[in-house]
C-alpha cells in the first residue's frame, strides 16, 4: 500500500474557459488526507474575476453546445464514459486519497459513474418533442424540448466522482452548458471527469470548474441572468437558501438534499439476507450516504437475532486506509462529520442508549470513528432525528407494520427506504405507504443511471438519473406553424 499523494495526486485546478489556472497563480488552500491529514494538494481560490469570466465563458459554451446535435453530443459522452472505464484506477485513487473510502468502493463509483455519462450521451439523443393534432389541416402544432441554458452546480464531498458526474451528464446530455464548484475538500476527482470529457471532444467553454469560498461563488452565479438553472446535493440548510436564491430569479432548481433511511425489517423477512446487505450498506463509504440506511425498525420476534448478527458483522470489519485493499472502512471524510458522529452517539449514550459495539473514535493521525450500533434509543435522542451521516447504525423493535411505517415517515426527511419482508402483500403495502422518493424492497439497489435519484419533503425536489434527470435540464416550447 502507498499513502503518498505522488503520482495520483496533481494538476488541481480552476478550468475557466481553455484556461487552466493552477495555484501558485492564486491565493490558495490545501486539501488533505482524511485519513492521515497529510496535506495532498493545493487548490486554487477563484476570484470575482475569475467567476466572471467562467460565466462569460458557459455563455458562450451553451450558444455553441446547443447547436451540436444531439447525435454528436452523445459522441462525445460515450466516449468519455470510455475514458473513465479507462483511467478507473488513476481516478480511483485520486478518489480514495481525498475521501478517505476504500479503494475498492470507489472503482465502483467510477464506474457507476461512467455508466452515468454514457446513459446521458445515449438518453440525450431521445428528448423527444410531440407532434399534438392541430384543429385545422392547414396548421401544424409542435412540441419541442430545448436546453435551459447554463447550469450552476454545486456538489458536496461524499461522492466525488458520481454527484459531480451526474450533474455534468445531466447537463451536456440535454445541450447545456455547466459551472461546476464540486467540494472543495475533493476537488480532483471532479477534474479528472473534466479532463475525460475534454479528451473525448467536448468544446472548450462548456464545462468550467471553480473553487473557493461556496458562499461567494453560488450567490454570484445564481445571481447572474447567465445562468438559467441550479443543481444542488448537500445540506439541508444550505438547500433552502440557494433554492432562495434561485426562486429570486425564477430559476430552476434541482435539490438533493439527504435523508435519515429506514429499514424496515419484517419477521417475514430472509433474516440473514436482511442482515448481510443492510450491514454492508450501512457502512460503505462510513456511512456518509445520502442514502444510507440508518434507522433500522426490526420486528420483534427477531429483534434480538437481528442486532445480534448485525453487530457482529459491524464489529468484524476491517478498519483502515482506504489505499489498502483489505480495508472494509476507511476514515470519515472530514473533521465536522467525526465530531458530529461522537456528538451524536454521546447524546444517544446520555439519553438511555446501549452502545453494541463502536462508540468511540479510533486513535490514529486520521478521522476515524468506529462502527457502531446503537439500541434502546429513545426518540428524544438527536440521532433518531437528525441525519447521522456516519458509521451508526440505531436499531429499535416494532410490533407490527403500521407502526414501522408510522416510525419511517414520521420525519421531515423523504429520501430513500428500505424493507425486508418475503410477503407480497407487506411488499405492496410498504412500497405504497412509505413516504420517499426511491424504496428498495429487500435489495439497496436504488442508485442506477436509468433510474430516477431524488427526494420529497424536505429531501429536495427533482430527479437525477433516468428519463425524469433531463427535465430540469429543458425548457418545453410550442411551435404552431400555419
Ligand atoms: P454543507 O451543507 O455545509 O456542505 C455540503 C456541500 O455544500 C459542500 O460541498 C459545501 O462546499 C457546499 N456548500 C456549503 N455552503 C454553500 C453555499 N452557500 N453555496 C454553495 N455550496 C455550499 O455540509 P457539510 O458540513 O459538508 O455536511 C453537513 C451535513 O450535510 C452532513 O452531515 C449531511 O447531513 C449533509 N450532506 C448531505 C450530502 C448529500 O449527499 N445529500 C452530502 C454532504 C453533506
Amino acid at each position: 500500500m502507498t499513502t503518498t499523494a505522488a503520482p495520483y495526486y496533481a494538476g488541481l485546478r480552476l478550468q475557466v474557459g481553455g484556461d487552466a489556472i493552477m495555484a501558485p497563480a492564486r491565493k490558495s488552500m490545501p486539501v488533505e488526507d482524511p485519513a492521515t491529514r497529510e496535506e495532498i494538494g493545493r487548490l486554487p481560490i477563484a476570484t470575482g474575476d475569475d467567476l466572471a469570466r467562467a460565466l462569460e465563458a458557459a455563455a458562450r459554451g451553451f450558444a455553441r453546445w446547443r447547436a451540436t446535435s444531439a447525435y454528436e453530443r452523445g459522441i462525445v459522452l460515450r466516449a468519455a464514459a470510455r475514458l473513465v472505464r479507462e483511467r478507473v484506477e488513476t481516478i480511483s485513487r485520486i478518489l480514495t486519497l481525498e475521501e478517505g473510502k476504500p479503494i475498492v468502493e470507489s472503482r465502483l463509483e467510477v464506474l457507476a459513474t461512467a455508466d452515468i455519462i454514457e446513459w446521458c450521451g445515449e438518453e440525450g439523443r431521445r428528448t423527444y418533442g410531440r407532434v399534438v393534432p392541430s384543429r385545422s389541416p392547414s396548421i401544424r402544432q409542435t412540441v419541442l424540448r430545448e436546453p435551459v441554458g447554463p447550469v450552476a452546480a454545486f456538489t458536496p464531498w461524499n461522492f466525488p466522482a458520481i454527484t459531480p458526474g451526474r450533474k455534468l451528464a445531466g447537463a451536456l446530455g440535454a445541450g447545456c452548458s455547466i459551472i461546476l464548484k464540486p467540494s472543495e475538500e475533493t476537488p480532483a476527482t471532479a477534474l479528472a471527469l473534466v479532463d475525460a470529457l475534454r479528451d473525448a471532444g467536448l468544446p472548450e467553454d462548456v464545462v468550467n470548474v471553480v473553487f473557493g469560498d461556496p458562499a461567494q461563488i453560488s450567490e454570484t452565479l445564481i445571481a447572474s441572468p447567465v445562468i438559467r438553472k441550479i443543481s444542488f446535493t448537500g445540506s439541508i440548510a444550505v438547500g433552502k437558501h440557494l433554492a432562495g436564491l434561485a426562486a429570486k430569479g425564477l430559476k430552476r432548481a434541482t435539490l438533493e438534499l439527504g435523508g435519515h433511511a429506514p429499514v424496515i425489517v419484517s419477521a417475514k423477512a430472509d433474516l440473514g439476507k436482511a442482515v448481510a446487505m443492510s450491514a454492508s450498506s450501512k457502512y460503505r463509504n462510513a456511512g456518509q450516504v445520502c442514502v444510507s440506511p440508518s434507522r433500522f425498525f426490526v420486528q420483534k420476534s427477531v429483534f434480538a437475532d437481528f442486532v445480534e448478527a448485525f453487530t457482529q458483522k459491524a464489529s468484524s470489519l476491517r478498519i483502515g486506509h482506504g489505499l489498502d485493499e483489505q480495508t472494509q472502512m476507511g476514515s470519515l471524510a472530514n473533521e465536522r462529520r467525526r465530531d458530529g458522529i461522537a456528538a451524536l452517539v454521546d447524546d444517544a449514550k446520555r439519553h438511555g442508549g446501549t452502545v453494541r459495539t463502536g462508540g468511540k473514535p479510533l486513535d490514529s493521525g486520521g478521522f476515524f470513528y468506529a462502527p457502531t450500533v446503537l439500541t434502546d434509543v429513545p426518540p428524544a435522542a438527536r440521532v433518531l432525528s437528525e441525519e447521522p451521516f456516519g458509521p451508526v447504525a440505531v436499531i429499535t423493535p416494532f410490533d407490527d407494520l403500521d407502526e414501522a411505517i408510522a416510525h419511517a415517515n414520521k420525519l421531515p426527511y423523504a429520501l430513500a427506504a428500505y424493507a425486508f419482508t418475503q410477503d407480497v402483500s407487506e411488499s405492496i403495502k410498504l412500497g405504497n405507504e412509505i413516504e420517499a422518493g426511491m424504496v428498495g424492497i429487500n435489495q439497496f439497489g436504488i442508485a442506477l443511471a436509468e433510474l430516477p435519484f431524488g427526494g420529497i419533503k424536505d429531501s429536495g425536489y427533482g430527479s437525477e438519473g433516468g428519463i425524469e434527470g433531463f427535465d430540469g435540464y429543458l425548457i418545453t416550447k410550442s411551435v404552431t406553424v400555419a
